[in-house]
């Protein structure tokens, strides 16, 4: 007999937390963790080394068919293939932010990923993160949390995770690379970052990393009575 699967939907802001929170709180389930950025850091990757600029649309849009992209886990961890090669760790530079939120901003590339994104809620349970889940992606979704923290917290927490990766930026450049990330995704024609209606409005700036998971996990249970 299949096992039903669900489907949780976390959308919000760049630097919110998303990515850590809903990779703890899926492995608390045992659901599967989908990182939809890192789906759009990945076409952006493919962009930017053919040297294509990313708002080129017809540039970009030429480029997608010669495009595989595969997620595959490992221990729990979200890996992106790109034509057979692991990038996972080569998307996460600050150029490929800043180039994912310009290709997102192609409906071209929205609709190119959307059967991904899909398929991988409907082969498995899962928390999928990312800007547009609970209102394109999933709108189905058993339930739905936006995750918000002000700009300031934000670009807090993302400078100590690139510290931790050695990287040199300074709090203010961080805090500027997500301010122009926030308005570009909340004003974009297609799917703008904004709280589905169903949505759950979760403000982390005052709760810890823990404190934040525990209320994810709450909601979750509460939800789908797990
Ligand atoms: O979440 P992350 O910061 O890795 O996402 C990189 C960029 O990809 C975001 O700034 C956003 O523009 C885009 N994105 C999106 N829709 C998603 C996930 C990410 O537009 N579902």
């Amino acid at each position: 007999m299949n096992q039903r699967c669900y489907s949780v939907a976390i959308d919000g802001p760049a630097g919110a937390g998303k990515s850590t929170m809903a990779r703890r709180a899926a492995q608390a389930l045992n659901f599967v963790y989908v990182d939809t950025g890192a789906i759009y850091r990945t076409v952006a990757y493919a962009t930017l080394s053919r040297g294509i600029m990313p708002e080129d649309g017809d540039a970009v849009a030429a480029l997608l068919p010669e495009l595989k992209l595969e997620l595959s886990w490992q221990e729990g961890v979200q890996h992106m293939l790109l034509n057979g090669s692991d990038v996972t760790t080569e998307i996460r530079k600050p150029e490929i932010s800043d180039g994912a939120s310009k290709v997102a901003a192609l409906p071209v590339v929205r609709d190119f990923l959307m059967e991904t994104q899909r398929n991988a809620a409907r082969i498995h349970s899962v928390i999928m993160d990312g800007r547009d889940i609970g209102t394109v992606v999933l709108p189905d979704a058993d339930v739905k949390i936006f995750l918000s923290a002000s700009p300031e917290v934000r670009a807090k927490r993302r400078l100590l995770e690139l510290q931790a990766q050695n990287r040199t930026l300074t709090f203010e450049e961080v805090l500027q690379d997500i301010k122009e990330r926030d308005y570009r995704d909340s004003h974009r024609k297609t799917a703008p970052l904004r709280q589905a209606d169903d949505a759950v409005l979760l403000d982390t700036s005052n709760l810890s990393l823990e404190e934040s998971v525990d209320a994810i996990l709450n909601l979750i249970r509460k939800k789908i009575g797990l």
